[in-house]
């Protein structure tokens, strides 16, 4: 019965939102929602004037301006540093000039000297952290590049680096199941695989896994660049060696395999490293209009930073302009909508994540409500390409999360998928994990069965990758949810 009351106001606005009902014209004008809307958001976000929104950048703190003047426009409440919508944190940045170079010299089947110049994107992607300048030099398979002691395991061991250019793998030997997990952790971040290569001698490296990716440290001395199947296979053939075989026996058998390989590779980087810059979160909020209820808050999110420009701009659309579109059309509905929440509502729009999960670290200890207070976290990341919603992580929230169910059910009707929450064991990935590992009640709305190929950390992930379809329905979802949520007296 109380749910039925409780949907009442909603259910009406929904016959404003979808239906033909009479009413009045700045009533529909105000609370509808179009591809159009949708289109000229991420348009905007994944535009050059952006230059990809590298977290702590020049483009980065215009589009967080950007951002900020439609939340004045719309009348949401600035909640970040000073009255201002700016929350800032140290973020030190790399701006990178052009593509560089990647080749590599070898003695192929006929024993001729040759060398091979790699492209970018195709082939290989620059480090986004690399120092600037020419290195060249012989190369060594490194495995993935981790010495654990503890876990009597040493890519290192008996091998000497010093001088060389090292090739290694992203991630860890073991997966999430594996009963020692937590103790390969930290052995998983790209800074620790860094400094472990430094700190053995090495002038540079090439890392195997080709994307854009700002979430590793800068090295003054320090040349390297991603490379792909082509480069690597290019490499393991002249050396005589089956890649694919050694990569599968060091994670089957937990054993390490680092050799030299033969050839030589020369890597070039034009960059420019920004020690001291500073990024931001976004942060605005609706005030809710019950006088008790207003100081209980739901805070949903979505990272605006992108991976910036390495000579192609990298638009960041799907990941995750879309998001950022998704919250904004529903936040501008919220806004101007003749139902109003009795709960407030905080739109985050994150910096720094793709630089390591910054912004949402910086929040959760430095939050703008006490933790008891929030009623859970919502994130948003690559929510725009699919044909069906999903609740992350809703199930282990039925209380929060049969709003949005509810919702689906009666206004949108797509597919819904949903999943219980998992205790993050492995390194957290997004900003959703950084608010569950801090004790919020976090889930995430996603989009699944995908109709547009995905781009990730690519310049091909421009605004085709987006279906705005359902992005809309994303953004109707957000809007009925939320305003579910707020306005539930039972919880
Ligand atoms: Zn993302």
């Amino acid at each position: 019965m109380i749910q039925i009351i409780l949907y009442t106001g909603i259910i009406l606005l929904s016959w404003s939102l979808f239906g033909n009902c009479q009413q009045n014209k700045a009533d529909s004008i105000l609370i509808s929602i179009s591809e159009k809307e949708i289109i000229e958001y991420a348009t905007k976000l994944t535009s050059a004037e952006f230059d990809g929104r590298l977290s702590g950048s020049p483009g980065y703190l215009k589009s967080a301006q950007w951002i900020a003047s439609k939340f004045e426009e719309w009348g949401i409440k600035p909640m970040g540093d000073n009255g201002s919508y700016f929350q800032y944190f140290d973020n030190a940045y790399t701006k990178v000039f052009d593509s560089g170079s990647v080749s590599y010299q070898f003695i192929n089947e006929k024993v001729n000297i040759v060398e091979k110049k790699y492209h970018f994107p195709e082939e290989y992607f620059p480090g986004q952290n690399s120092g600037s300048g020419t290195i060249d030099g012989e190369l060594v398979y490194v495995g993935f590049g981790i010495t654990a002691p503890e876990l009597g395991y040493d890519d290192y061991e008996g091998i000497d680096v010093k001088g060389k250019i090292l090739v290694f793998e992203y991630g860890l030997p073991v997966n999430g199941e594996n009963k020692d997990i937590e103790k390969w952790v930290p052995y998983d971040y790209h800074q620790y695989k860094f400094k472990n290569a430094i700190a053995h001698g090495a002038i540079g490296w090439l890392y195997i896994n080709k994307l854009a990716n700002p979430n590793t440290s800068y090295n003054y001395d320090i040349v390297y660049a991603h490379i792909g199947d082509e480069v690597v296979n290019d490499i393991f053939n002249a050396s005589g060696k089956n890649y694919k075989e050694i990569r599968e026996n060091i994670v089957n058998n937990l054993k390490p395999n680092s050799f030299e390989l033969i050839g030589k590779v020369t890597i070039t980087a034009n960059t420019k490293h920004f020690e001291d810059s500073k990024s931001c979160n976004v942060i605005g909020m609706i005030e809710g209009t019950d006088p008790t209820l207003k100081s209980e808050v739901i805070i949903i999110g979505a990272h605006h930073d992108g991976v910036g420009n390495l000579g192609k701009l990298l638009p960041s659309a799907l990941d995750n302009a879309s998001g950022v579109v998704d919250i904004m059309a529903a936040a501008r509905m919220l806004a101007q909508s003749p139902v109003k929440p009795k709960r407030s509502i905080l739109f985050i729009m994150f910096g720094g994540e793709e630089c390591g999960l910054l912004g949402s670290t910086f929040y959760v200890n430095n939050p703008k409500f006490p933790k008891k207070k929030v009623v859970c976290m919502i994130n948003l990341d690559m929510v725009g390409n699919g044909k069906g919603l999903a609740l992350w992580g809703g199930e282990s929230y039925p209380e929060i999360s049969k709003h949005f169910t509810y919702a689906n059910t009666h206004f949108i009707r797509r597919t819904m998928r949903t999943s219980e929450a998992r205790p993050v064991k492995t390194r957290p990935r997004t900003d959703g994990a950084v608010f569950t590992m801090n004790g919020y009640k976090s889930f995430a709305i996603g989009t699944t069965d995908g109709v547009k190929p995905v781009y990730y950390h690519h310049p091909l992930d421009n605004v085709d990758a987006l279906t705005p379809d359902i992005m809309v329905d994303v953004a109707k979802l957000i809007y009925f949810g939320l305003l579910g949520v707020a306005n539930d007296d039972e919880l």
